[in-house]
């Protein structure tokens, strides 16, 4: 079984939350949109017009752990209250068919892809500043101030592991980090 070109084509993106990780996906899909963006499962309700199926699939926690102890999870974790997991069926398809796949996850889950994937490439998104971290996660205004704290704590343990990924990418100006982030997919124009 070819499992290393199989594996080569996932890549991974974590950060903190806030640090603008959505946003650089969104740009990156658009200007690759042969690039498959995998749809996590999760326990978190909604936002504002968040849709099932499309930004996220919407759980209980009762049919989340289904899906845990039925074993289609890729991966999963506990974040800041919820529960977040790849679907795994759908991603081994992908790659199987050779497109290539992206994850958008935490580190816990970025921790377990590295064992079930050691050739999946890693990337770490980092904000210039924990301040401006801050202020972008406020200015978002998605989430209530309860969340904020929670997640403003967690980045605090995922800044420290930054260095436990195959690149750290700053995301100061997007385009930047957008252009960083194409260049180690093997994205960017010649
Ligand atoms: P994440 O998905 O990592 O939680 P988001 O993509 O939702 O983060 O971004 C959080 C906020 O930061 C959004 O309001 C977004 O517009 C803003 N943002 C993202 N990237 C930048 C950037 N490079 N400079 C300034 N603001 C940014
Ligand atoms: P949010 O609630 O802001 O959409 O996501 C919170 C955190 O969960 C983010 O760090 C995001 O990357 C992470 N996340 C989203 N989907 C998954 C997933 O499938 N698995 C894991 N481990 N984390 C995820």
């Amino acid at each position: 079984m070819a499992t290393t070109d199989f594996r080569a084509r996932l890549a991974l993106l974590t950060g903190p939350s806030g640090v603008g990780k959505g946003t650089l996906v969104t740009r990156l899909l658009e200007r690759h949109p042969q690039l498959w963006l995998s749809v996590s499962a999760t326990t978190r309700a909604p936002r504002e017009g968040e849709q099932d199926g499309v930004h996220y699939f919407f759980h209980s926690r009762e049919s989340f752990d289904r899906l845990v102890s039925e074993g289609g999870l890729l991966e999963w974790a506990e974040f800041a209250g919820n529960c977040y997991g790849t679907p795994k069926r759908p991603v081994l398809d992908k790659l199987e068919a050779g497109t290539p796949v992206l994850l958008e996850i935490e580190l816990e889950g970025a921790r377990q892809v590295r064992c079930s994937f050691p050739d999946a490439l890693q990337i770490f998104l980092a904000p210039p500043s924990f301040g401006e971290l801050e202020q972008r996660i406020r200015g978002r205004g998605t989430d209530a101030e309860a969340a904020i704290v929670k997640r403003l704590d967690r980045a605090r343990a995922e800044l420290e592991a930054q260095q436990e990924f195959d690149a750290v990418v700053i995301n100061d100006d997007l385009e930047t980090a957008l252009g960083d982030v194409e260049r180690l997919m093997g994205l960017a124009d010649a």
